[in-house]
């Protein structure tokens, strides 16, 4: 298949969007930007094109998909029951990064939500997305990258997967913000985060004090274990090279790196110049925003420099630090060093 380039600038904005959203209403599959990721997106209402999400990406069918919305008023075709928190959540965070696991509508193709009768929803704030959204109608959207690998945050990181597997890649700048959306269930008691991102655990305790983070955030489940999210029990991010993270002071760190022979350091931009082995910084110590937005860009370099072992200095746990830290440990296969 021939994967068609939509180039999208000032001059040409309103005929991409329309072809973007004319390939999806026939049952196509494109990649469009958003401000977390390019996600790879099919009508919610068609289930022939997403089983081809599936299908390319190696998707794992247990795994189900966030449906993306434009406005508030598409929330009603694609969810039931929808609590009043689910409102004061969309106010506070809508248009952005953050998601909300509801009741599912059954007017969405069943596969959206792989077996699962609730519905993860999310309304992105990059308006080329939007935009899209608004003519096609909602579109269910995983990462348009392929399964286990780092998720794309570039148009350049899709085209390096998917090229001759999706109908189209709409071609826009690099994401913002760089992780996947936070992910938070409302329909059990109290709320749950599933899964990290840039709206933080610590603004969500505003709104639900009681808010309880789930085991699978920080920790490998077990393989008997039931999962409430079930992409957190997949191995992800990984770069192909064995991969670590290392707890450690910056001292201790670079002490560690400077020891071994054949590995690559990814560490805090403020570090680069005492380390002496092969090294990617993914941005400064003092900014987790920056980390964010570069780590899975540096996951996808680090395979090209050819090394034995990589060692990733672990970030900080707060703030969207929590987001990097959850990617980096499934990068790393749970694979920690502490120092
Ligand atoms: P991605 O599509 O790569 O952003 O991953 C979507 C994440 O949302 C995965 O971790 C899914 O398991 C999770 N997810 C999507 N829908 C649901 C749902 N209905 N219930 C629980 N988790 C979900
Ligand atoms: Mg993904």
């Amino acid at each position: 298949m021939n994967t068609e380039r939509l180039n999208i600038n000032t001059l040409n904005y309103n005929e991409t969007v329309d072809r973007a959203a004319d390939i999806l209403r026939q049952g196509g599959i494109v990649a469009i930007p958003t401000e977390t990721v390019y996600g790879l997106a099919a009508s919610a209402y068609d289930t022939a094109a997403l089983k081809k999400v599936f299908i390319a990406k190696g998707r794992p069918q247990d795994n189900p998909l966030i449906v993306h919305i434009s406005d508030i008023e598409m929330l009603d075709e694609v969810a039931v029951n929808i609590p009043p928190e689910a409102y004061e959540c969309a106010h506070l965070f809508w248009p952005g990064p953050f998601t909300m696991i509801l009741e599912r509508s059954q007017n969405i193709a069943k596969e959206v939500s792989a077996g699962l009768d609730t519905v993860a929803v999310r309304m992105p704030s990059d308006k080329v997305a939007r935009d899209i959204i608004r003519a096609s109608g909602p579109l269910a959207a995983p990462s348009a990258n392929t399964s286990g690998s780092p998720s794309p945050t570039s148009a350049q990181h899709v085209i390096d997967d998917l090229d001759g597997k999706i109908d189209a890649v709409v071609v826009s700048g690099e994401c913002e913000v760089g992780v996947e959306s936070t992910v938070v269930t409302l329909v059990t008691n109290p709320v749950r985060l599933l899964r990290p991102g840039a709206v933080t655990a610590e603004q969500l305790c505003d709104i639900f004090p009681n808010l309880l983070i789930d085991n699978a955030v920080l920790a490998n489940p077990q393989a008997d274990e039931k999962v409430a999210s079930p992409g957190m029990k997949y191995k992800h991010y990984a770069p192909k090279t064995e991969t670590y993270l290392v707890e450690a002071s910056s001292e201790d760190y670079i002490d560690f790196v400077n020891d071994i022979n054949n590995c690559v350091a990814v560490c805090f931009e403020e570090e680069l110049p005492k380390i002496n082995c092969p090294k990617l910084s993914y941005g400064s110590v003092f900014d987790e925003a920056s980390l964010a937005h570069r780590v899975f860009e540096v996951l996808r370099m680090v395979d090209e420099l050819h090394a034995e072992k990589v060692y990733i200095h672990a970030p900080s746990k707060s703030g969207i630090g929590l987001a990097v830290y959850n990617r980096l440990i499934r990068a790393a296969a749970f694979r920690v060093v502490s120092l």
